[in-house]
């Protein structure tokens, strides 16, 4: 029979690699089970710029190996595998993957977040190479000197348009609402550049091309619709957390949260019944 891991991460973006570090530094040698994105989502981006300690900057793929490198110097051990579902009801975890089922007497969840999607005709079709992403700093080079759309009223979205102004000939901000979530200072860079257009109070409905794209097609609060000539939708509407594998947990969690408090009530009150 397999000893049970003392500690088990799942996930190997910067939280999953720095659980590594600590956990194998305490001598507890994890199992670090790396996911669908191994690295998660710095290894998509180019420059990292504000992460504490490199005054020029590092490379989002340079950092990731280093993190990885010195989590196995302290003994961290590494494997890859997609965990579907899990049993955390007993004092040994159960988690069952892809590849293998693992037990761990500990489990740390570091699987990160992925892009949410818009959900609308023509995005998944065109997704990935054809003309739609959510990732600027992957994809924005193969769009110079075209019109281009990013979706979104956060920070992401912002901070995507700026950077596509390098490329782009002409970055159109669509966002639903007249006011942003971003923060003040992002908001008024993207205002005051020449080359990104506002398109606000919109909803996108649909996604147009043949081979490629070529238009966002958008609704305005009064019905109208408008078509923007676009090669590349950008997607940046926020993240959705990988936490599929575990909701049998907290709902499980709730459950027996539920029934405490129905034993309760029932004691002090015999003739009332909670409903499950
Ligand atoms: P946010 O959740 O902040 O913003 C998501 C945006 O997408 C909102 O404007 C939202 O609209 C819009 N949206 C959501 N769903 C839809 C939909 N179905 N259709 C159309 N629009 C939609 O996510 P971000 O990824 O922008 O940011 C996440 C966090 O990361 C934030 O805390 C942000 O500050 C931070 N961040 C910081 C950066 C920096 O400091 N440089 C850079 C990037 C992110 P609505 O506003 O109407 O809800």
């Amino acid at each position: 029979m397999t000893m049970a891991e003392n500690v088990l991460i799942l996930g190997t973006g910067c939280a999953g690699l720095t659980a590594a570090i600590y956990a194998a530094r305490a001598g507890l040698t994890p199992l670090v089970l790396e996911g669908g994105q191994p690295g998660g989502q710095l290894t998509t981006t180019s420059e990292v710029e504000n992460f504490p300690g490199f005054v020029h900057g590092v490379d989002g793929n340079e950092l990731i190996t280093n993190m990885k490198g010195q989590a196995e110097r302290f003994g961290a051990k590494f494997a890859w595998d997609r965990i579907d579902s899990v049993d955390f009801s007993g004092p040994i975890k159960k988690l069952k993957g892809g590849e293998a089922t693992y037990e761990a007497k500990a489990v740390i969840i570091a699987t990160g977040a992925s892009p949410r999607h818009l959900g609308i005709p023509g995005e998944m079709h065109y997704y990935g190479g054809n003309g739609v992403t959510t990732c600027a700093t992957c994809d924005g080079a193969f769009y110079r000197n075209v019109p281009v759309a990013v979706v979104g009223g956060g920070d992401s979205a912002c901070e995507e348009a700026l950077f596509l102004t390098r490329f782009a000939s002409k970055v159109y901000l669509v966002h639903r609402r007249d006011s942003f979530r971003a923060s003040d200072i992002m908001v008024q860079r993207v205002k005051n550049h020449e080359k990104i257009e506002l398109v606000l109070n919109v909803s996108p409905t649909e996604i147009l091309g043949d081979e490629k794209v070529h238009t966002l097609r958008v609704i305005e609060k009064s019905g109208a619709v408008r078509d923007l000539a676009v090669k590349c939708v950008f997607v940046a509407i926020g993240h959705v957390p990988n936490s599929q594998a575990f909701h049998a947990g907290p709902r499980g969690r709730r459950r027996w949260l539920f029934r405490r408090r129905c034993q309760h009530r029932q004691h002090q009150y015999p003739w009332r019944f909670c409903r499950r």
